[in-house]
């Protein structure tokens, strides 16, 4: 069990916490996407904490979603041509999974990007991250998951970056649209399941999979309705932190082996790729009961559904009519086939009629759902 991040969630974190930021430097570099920071108010805040302590910043708010080796590297040359001495990430999994790669690419200044995808050390500047929706748990993982244009996919890079403190504050996600919500939610659900449902899982990772479920199913009705208190956004936040926590031990799953070419080639938001896949892995692990870490039937009754297809169901009615042509779910398969470590994060043997299996089970099952 190895989880060295500093996690503050309260309301007003980042105000809370001002010296504790203003100890990692002289001069950040802010990293963060195209405009929701500036909506929801997190990039007031941390604008306020800085001018207040004193300490210089840039800021760099052109991150896609997705984002790309590419544009890693411009955040790693404008965080260079201003000699900063820490990053401060704020905004989804897209920001902080760059803020992460240009950290470790600021400490390495005369290496090209392919150092990204190559064993070294895992040295990088002090490392400061912000979440603002509810799905990666960025703010407490190692990874960082960039596109790579060059092979048509998405893939983390070869280095553990841990942040030096994450500052959860639940009141950012007020303006976020119910689609954020949703797609972001079935990421950290996905990540919950994907630890549980795993050859490595453990009473650690469990602890962090039992409560994060839990939050997660207590709250789960704002995905449909976008309404909620400033607890439940609190508590949708710490479920994802803990999602994150989980697979900071146990890593991804099949799921997310998956998702990756619907998002490349579709651009299926992340969550909303991994969720399509979330049933057909459930369901196949609940035909290999007998195997200990196959907890199925656990995280079903956790979450309050009476049957996968039930759980299929809703995804379906969170989305309306979202199908994926056989060719695009054919690619998928292979991909991942290819990708046996994956692969052998499942607790049971995956055969590539299994994968299939799992690949098709949304479309599959659709037809015989009643929305
Ligand atoms: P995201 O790609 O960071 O953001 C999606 C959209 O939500 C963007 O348009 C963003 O706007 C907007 N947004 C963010 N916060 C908002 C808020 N509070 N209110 C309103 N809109 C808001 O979404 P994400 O699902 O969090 O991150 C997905 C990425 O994380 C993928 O690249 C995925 O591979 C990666 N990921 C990483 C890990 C990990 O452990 N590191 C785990 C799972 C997934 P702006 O662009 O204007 O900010
Ligand atoms: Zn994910």
């Amino acid at each position: 069990m190895y989880m060295p991040v500093p996690v503050f969630s309260e309301t007003d974190a980042v105000l809370k916490h001002s010296k504790k930021i203003a100890g990692f430097g002289k001069k950040a570099l802010i990293i963060t996407g195209k405009s929701s920071a500036k909506i929801n108010g997190s990039l007031d805040d941390i604008r306020n904490v800085l001018n207040g302590e004193g300490i210089d910043f840039i800021i760099f708010n052109d991150i896609e979603e997705n984002p790309s080796v590419e544009t890693v590297m411009k955040a790693k040359a404008i965080g260079l041509s201003n000699n900063v001495d820490f990053v401060i990430g704020i905004g989804g999994g897209s920001p902080l999974d760059a803020a992460k790669a240009a950290a470790f690419m600021l400490a390495h200044p005369k290496d090209s990007a392919e150092l990204l995808y190559r064993t070294s050390d895992d040295t990088a500047l002090p490392l400061v991250l912000i979440p603002t929706t509810c799905g990666t748990g960025s703010e407490v993982t190692p990874i960082s998951v960039l596109t790579r244009h060059e092979f048509r996919t998405k893939k983390s890079i070869s280095h553990k970056i841990f942040a030096d403190i994450a500052l959860i504050d639940g009141k950012y996600l007020c303006s976020a649209p119910v689609n954020v919500l949703r797609n972001t939610a079935l990421d950290a659900l996905t990540h919950l399941i994907e630890s549980c449902i795993n050859i490595k899982t453990d009473d650690f990772s469990r602890m962090f999979v039992e409560q994060g479920l839990k939050l997660w199913s207590k709250n789960k009705d704002v995905l449909e309705t976008g309404n909620a208190s400033d607890e439940q956004l609190q508590e949708m936040m710490n479920a994802s932190a803990m999602a994150g926590m989980a697979i900071a031990q146990n890593g991804t799953g099949i799921p997310h082996g998956l998702s990756y070419s619907l998002t490349y080639k579709l651009h299926v938001p992340h969550g909303r790729a991994v969720g399509y896949f979330t049933a057909g892995y459930i369901n196949e692990a609940m035909s290999f009961p007998s195997s200990e870490n196959s907890c199925g039937r656990y995280i079903l009754d956790t979450i309050g559904f009476g049957s996968i297809y039930e759980f299929a169901e809703w995804y379906k009615k969170l989305y309306g009519a979202f199908q994926v042509d056989d060719e695009i779910l054919s690619e998928a398969v292979n991909e991942l086939w290819s990708n046996k470590p994956k692969l052998h994060t499942a607790p049971f043997n995956i055969s590539y009629e299994s994968l299939r299996r799992i690949a098709f089970f949304t479309k599959d099952v659709s037809g015989t759902l009643s929305v």
